[in-house]
């Protein structure tokens, strides 16, 4: 067993692991930076290491600084949350080279499916569904490219094979924009990724992003937990959540689920995962596999009763996963809204000092979050200051206590988004179910 974990992470992740690991008896390790040295959370651990200033590039994202903080305090294993290092092969294998447990996968599938067009090759071996597209590369023979454009039919989508975060991507529409697009998303892809590698896939007009939570262990079991409904989006970055997603028969999750799960076993996957598909016309195309825990987990603990954190804790420990697929039940509906510390009109960050905070609560109400009366939100991270999930035994529950409790929640000294959750929740489109990935950026004119 893992007696010491060391959590290279921050905010409400880093508090969500660190319980996680007490309630297994595990010893925690806070790393923080020079502005997260007063947050709760850090004080809340077992011990805990300041490993650089406050810029992430000095400190969360600095692997030596990560790897000393293990050594000098003698912990066995290292989680990395989300975000940061968490996708990073260098990092998974040097932390294994050094002796220490990486909770996730291997090196060597992090960087599988760090790459789009190999995660592509891997999955469609799998047998899992993907976008009809280049199989691979766009190559120089302009000859080439338009007829493979053409093959696949107009809108195309041009991706950078090492994209991230939504950046690298361009929609052609025309033969006549074709060629130039192609050069600049390569131009684009070398600049921000080190690596100008494109691919070409069917631009899909109107779909919905659902994922599917996968767990596998080391002794070649591996289940799904469902999937989750993440179209809110703004800017490809997710707003709002769900499961299970609304629509979407019982016969063909468990359908898509079985094929992840499957293919966690054909790749050997390690620890949690989660596979993102566009959604169209009753089809699945996989676009990427996530190799960590994702922020949006709890909408699919509160449906199934799995803690994924301490599942993840388990796998890294060498145990067998004490679940079948056959354990695996759904109950209700769980939504999750992203609180943000940001202007609701123009998304404008808006660091600062929280002056009055007040969290909701009362039946099937969990909020996850590291900030409390006082806080001060850094402006060097991510604006997400809380998670705020509703469970019903039905959506329109659900739905209910969420609106209630956003209306509950108090957050003074700092703008945050709660308006706009406000405004989603009553959204007769939202409410309906199933809206596609285009549906807020619509609804905010943008
Ligand atoms: P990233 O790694 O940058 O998040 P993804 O491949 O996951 O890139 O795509 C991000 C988002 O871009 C998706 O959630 C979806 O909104 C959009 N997208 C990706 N591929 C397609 C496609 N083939 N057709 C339409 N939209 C797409």
């Amino acid at each position: 067993m893992i007696e010491k974990v060391v959590i290279a992470n921050r905010g409400e992740i880093a508090l969500r692991i660190q319980r996680a690991c007490r309630a297994l008896g595990i010893r925690t390790v806070a790393l923080h930076s020079e502005a997260d040295r007063e947050a709760k959370y850090v004080k809340l651990a077992d011990e805990s290491v300041c490993i650089g200033p406050a810029r992430a590039t000095d400190s969360y994202l600095n692997i030596p600084a990560v790897i000393s903080a293990a050594e000098v305090t003698d912990a066995q294993a290292i989680h990395p949350g989300y975000g940061f290092l968490s996708e990073n092969a260098d990092f998974a294998e040097r932390v294994e080279q050094s002796g220490f447990i990486f909770i996730g996968p291997k090196a060597e599938t992090i960087r599988l499916m760090g790459d789009k067009i190999s995660a592509i090759k891997a999955m469609k071996k799998a047998g899992v569904p993907c976008v009809p597209g280049s199989d691979g590369p766009v190559g120089d023979n302009e000859k080439e490219v338009l007829r493979l454009a053409a093959h696949i039919g107009y809108p195309v989508l041009i991706k950078a094979a090492a994209g991230g975060g939504g950046k690298g991507m361009r929609v052609v529409h025309t033969e006549a924009a074709l060629l130039n697009a192609v050069a600049l998303t390569k131009a684009e892809a070398k600049a921000a990724f080190g690596n100008d590698t494109v691919y070409m896939e069917k631009y899909l007009d109107n779909p919905r992003h659902i994922e599917f939570q996968v767990l596998a262990d080391t002794h070649g079991h591996a289940i799904h937990l469902g999937e989750r409904d993440c179209s809110m989006q703004r800017r490809h970055q997710k707003v709002v959540e769900e499961s299970p997603a609304p629509g979407i028969p019982e016969k063909l999750r468990h359908k898509m689920g079985e094929r992840c799960a499957d293919a966690c076993r054909k790749i050997h996957y390690r620890g949690a995962g989660t596979f993102e598909f566009l959604y169209q016309d009753g089809e699945f195309y996989f676009i990427e596999m996530n190799t960590r825990v994702q922020v949006e987990h709890p909408v699919t603990e509160m449906v199934t009763g799995v803690d994924i954190v301490r599942q993840q804790l388990l796998i890294a420990a060498g145990e067998k996963l004490a679940y079948r697929q056959k354990d695996i039940t759904w109950r209700g509906h769980a939504i999750e809204c992203r609180i943000n510390a940001e202007d609701p009109r123009n998304f404008i960050p808006s660091p600062g000092r929280i002056t009055g905070w007040h969290a909701p609560g009362g039946p099937g109400i969990r909020v996850d979050s590291h900030v409390y009366n006082n806080y001060f939100v850094p402006p060097y991270y991510d604006s997400m200051i809380a998670k705020l999930i509703a469970f019903g035994d039905t959506r329109e529950m659900a739905l209910a206590r969420m609106r209630i409790a956003l209306s509950e929640m108090v957050v003074d000294g700092i703008k945050t988004n709660i308006p706009l959750h406000q405004d989603i929740m009553n959204d007769t489109y939202f409410i309906r179910g199933g809206v596609n990935i285009h549906y807020l950026q619509k609804k905010l004119g943008l």
